[in-house]
C-alpha cells in the first residue's frame, strides 16, 4: 500500500550517458513531483552503468550492472523500498526480454515503442501483461499534446461527421547521408536488423504516425499498402516508405515517413476529413488545431484557452500563449501513467478504463503494422491485412 505522499518509485533500464530518451524521461518522470527514480542499469557495458548511476545520485547498491540483477535485487527488497515499474528505454531488441522479466517479478512496466520488435513477440507480451494483472504504458508521447486530444474529443463528439480520410506524415531528414558510418550511436542501431527489427523507419517514426491516426479518429487500421525504400547506399532496412490506408468503417488515408526528407526536422503532421468537418494539427506548432466545418470559416483552437474539452484542459500546463511542448506531452502520458498505479497500489483495483495512456494493444497495433508494411513492401505494395 502507498499514501498519496508516497512517490511512485521508478528503476531504469537503458538511458546510459550518451543515450537520447533516457534523460527525457527522467526528466519529464520528475516534472510532476510524483515519481522518485530510485535505480537503474542504464547501459549494456557493467562497470559504466554503474557509474553513471552513481553521477545520477542514486544509492550506489542501486546502480546495477544489467537488468537481470536489479530486477532480482530490487525484488528481494523490503515492499517499501523496493521499485514499482521499470521504464525500458534501450535500443528495440531488447524491449521484450526486460518487460517479461519486469512483469515475471511483479513489476509495472513503462516501455518505449515500438513495444517488441516482432508481431509474435507482442502478442505474447499482451499475454503476459493480461496474466499478470500489472500495468504496461507504451511512451506514444505524441498523443500527451492537448490539441490532440481536443482533436480526439472533436472527432469523438460526432461534430466533423464519419471520417472519411486521414492524412498523417511524420518526414524527418537526418538520415539523409549515411549517418551510421559515423559512429552516430542512435542511427547505428535504427538501420541495424538485429536491434531495431524488420523496419527502421516505419517502426521508428511510422508507428507515432499510425498510433497517432487510430488515436484522434478512433478507428483502427484494417489494411494497407506500403512502399518501402533504402535511398542510403547499403541500407538494410527502409529509410523512407509511403503507404495507403484503409480503415475500418470504410475510412481511407495516405501516411508518409522518412528519415531522407532533407532539410525536415520532426515535422509530424495529420488531416483528418469527415462528412461535416475537418482538422488539421501539426507537432512542430503544437498549440494550434485548425477546425474546418462545412460552409463555414476556419476556426483556430488554441490551447490555454477556456474552451476547451475538459480532458484537453487538464492537459495544458501553461497559460495561452506559452509552448506546450514535447516535453509537457511526454509529462501528460507519465502523469496518467503514475495515478494510475497510485489508485492500483492504494488498494482501488481501478478498471482497464480507467488507463488514459497508451498500453500494450497500441503495441500489438504497432507491430502489426510495422510488419504488414514490410510484407506489402516486399510484394510490389499489395494490399495487406493488420493481423495481430
Ligand atoms: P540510444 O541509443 O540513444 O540509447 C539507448 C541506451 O540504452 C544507451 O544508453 C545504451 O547504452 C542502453 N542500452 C543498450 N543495451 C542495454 C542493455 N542491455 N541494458 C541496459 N542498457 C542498455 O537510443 P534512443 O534514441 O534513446 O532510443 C531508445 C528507445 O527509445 C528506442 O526503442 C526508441 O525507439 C525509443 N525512442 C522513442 C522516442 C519517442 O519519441 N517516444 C524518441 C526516441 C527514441
Amino acid at each position: 500500500m502507498i499514501t498519496p505522499e508516497t512517490k511512485i518509485r521508478m528503476g531504469m533500464v537503458g538511458g546510459g550517458p550518451d543515450a537520447f530518451i533516457g534523460q527525457v524521461h527522467r526528466c519529464v518522470a520528475a516534472m510532476d513531483g510524483q515519481i522518485e527514480l530510485v535505480c537503474g542499469a542504464f547501459c549494456s557495458d557493467p562497470a559504466r552503468s554503474e557509474s553513471f548511476g552513481h553521477s545520477l545520485g542514486l544509492e550506489p547498491e542501486r546502480c546495477y550492472p544489467d537488468f537481470q540483477t536489479m530486477i532480482a535485487r530490487e525484488a528481494a527488497l523490503p515492499p517499501e523500498r523496493r521499485m514499482l515499474f521499470v521504464a525500458i528505454v534501450t535500443p528495440n531488441h531488447m524491449h521484450f526480454a526486460i518487460a517479461e522479466c519486469a512483469l515475471k517479478a511483479g513489476f509495472h512496466v513503462l516501455s518505449e515503442k515500438p513495444a517488441t520488435v516482432s508481431l509474435e513477440q507482442a502478442c505474447a507480451l499482451r499475454d503476459r501483461v493480461r496474466a499478470s494483472g500489472l500495468k504496461y504504458c507504451l511512451t506514444h508521447n505524441y498523443t500527451g499534446y492537448p490539441m490532440v486530444r481536443q482533436a480526439r474529443d472533436l472527432v469523438a463528439s460526432g461534430e466533423l461527421g464519419a471520417i472519411r480520410k486521414i492524412v498523417v506524415e511524420y518526414p524527418q531528414g537526418w538520415l539523409a547521408s549515411m549517418v551510421e558510418q559515423t559512429g552516430q550511436k542512435q542511427a547505428g542501431w535504427r538501420t541495424d536488423p538485429t536491434r531495431a527489427g524488420s523496419s527502421n523507419c516505419m517502426g521508428d517514426i511510422g508507428t507515432h504516425a499510425e498510433n497517432l491516426a487510430e488515436h484522434i479518429s478512433g478507428l483502427r487500421l484494417k489494411e494497407l499498402a506500403a512502399d518501402l525504400s533504402r535511398f542510403g547506399e547499403g541500407r538494410t532496412l527502409d529509410d523512407d516508405g509511403n503507404v495507403l490506408l484503409r480503415f475500418e468503417g470504410g475510412a481511407k488515408g495516405v501516411l508518409h515517413a522518412s528519415q531522407i526528407s532533407t532539410g525536415e526536422e520532426n515535422d509530424l503532421n495529420i488531416r483528418l476529413y469527415g462528412e461535416k468537418g475537418g482538422l488539421q494539427w501539426k507537432q512542430q506548432e503544437p498549440n494550434t488545431l485548425i477546425v474546418h466545418r462545412l460552409g463555414q470559416p476556419s476556426q483556430i483552437y488554441r490551447s490555454g484557452q477556456d474552451y476547451l474539452s475538459p480532458a484537453a484542459s487538464s492537459m495544458c500546463r501553461l497559460p495561452a500563449g506559452h509552448t506546450e511542448g514535447y516535453l509537457g506531452a511526454f509529462a501528460n502520458i507519465y502523469r496518467s501513467f503514475a495515478a494510475d498505479l497510485r489508485r492500483v497500489l492504494s488498494g482501488d483495483a481501478g478498471s482497464e478504463s480507467s488507463a488514459d495512456y497508451p498500453g500494450i494493444e497500441d503495441g500489438v497495433r504497432g507491430l502489426a503494422f510495422i510488419e504488414a508494411c514490410v510484407k506489402s513492401s516486399q510484394s510490389n505494395a499489395a494490399w495487406t491485412p493488420l493481423q495481430g
